[in-house]
């Protein structure tokens, strides 16, 4: 697909469930977590370097990669957290754009969490946020995972803040009322989207 959708929102603001709404119009999606566990699973690339690095322990004894250890490492030591952004960045990034042209959706839409932070909206044609309250991320991911809040107020206040994830959105969702609020929005949306695409293929 050559128009690119960067979707994109806080954490617990319904990312993937409005990209599972997309993707049941037949829209296929580019994931960058999954794509990130990717270029570490079992017998990768990415994975050898983390282990040549910082020894065998960060691998399991089933030869994943160990975590807990590797995220002990990076908060330990500032400088090897931006080793393993240097070395992963460009594998996550190549990989994404290697999907996204393979695609053969009429669109196409990028899932990232970071969207703005990692600069990855350059990639993308269109930015559409996923919007809630703080406060509703909070309730959200509490009741989602087994976390605590001081965990998931951590995690909110590393991201980028609401407002400016607004500025810089060219579309916006809003995901503060019933799951069924959302379809009608995500109906609206992938009709621009063809058209768009539509308009850039033409
Ligand atoms: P993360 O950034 O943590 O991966 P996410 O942005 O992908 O999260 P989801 O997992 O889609 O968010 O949604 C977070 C939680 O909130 C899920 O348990 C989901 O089922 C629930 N949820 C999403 N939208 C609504 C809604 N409108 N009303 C109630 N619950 C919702």
């Amino acid at each position: 697909a050559n128009f690119i959708v960067g979707l994109t929102g806080g954490i617990g603001s319904g990312k993937t469930t409005v990209a599972n709404l997309f993707a049941e119009q037949g829209i296929v999606l580019v994931d960058a977590d999954i794509i990130a566990r990717e270029v570490v699973a079992k017998g990768s690339d990415g994975l050898k370097q983390i282990g040549d690095k910082f020894g065998p322990q960060m691998l399991t004894p089933e030869g994943t990669l160990n975590r807990a250890a590797l995220r002990e490492q990076i908060f330990h030591h500032p400088q090897d957290r931006e080793w393993l952004n240097a070395l992963l960045h460009p594998m996550i990034r190549t990989r994404m754009l290697e999907r996204l042209e393979t695609a053969t959706s009429p669109y196409v839409i990028m899932v990232v969490p970071l969207l703005f932070e990692n600069g990855l909206d350059k990639l993308a044609d269109r930015t559409l946020v996923v919007d809630i309250s703080p406060k509703l991320q909070l309730q959200r991911t509490i009741e989602r995972d087994m976390v605590s809040k001081e965990q998931v107020q951590n995690i909110i206040n590393s991201q980028s803040d609401r407002q400016s994830r607004l500025d810089k959105a060219d579309d916006v969702i809003d995901n503060q009322g019933e799951i069924d609020a959302l379809q009608a929005q995500v109906l609206a949306l992938h009709n621009k989207y063809l058209q768009l695409a539509d308009i850039k293929n033409s």
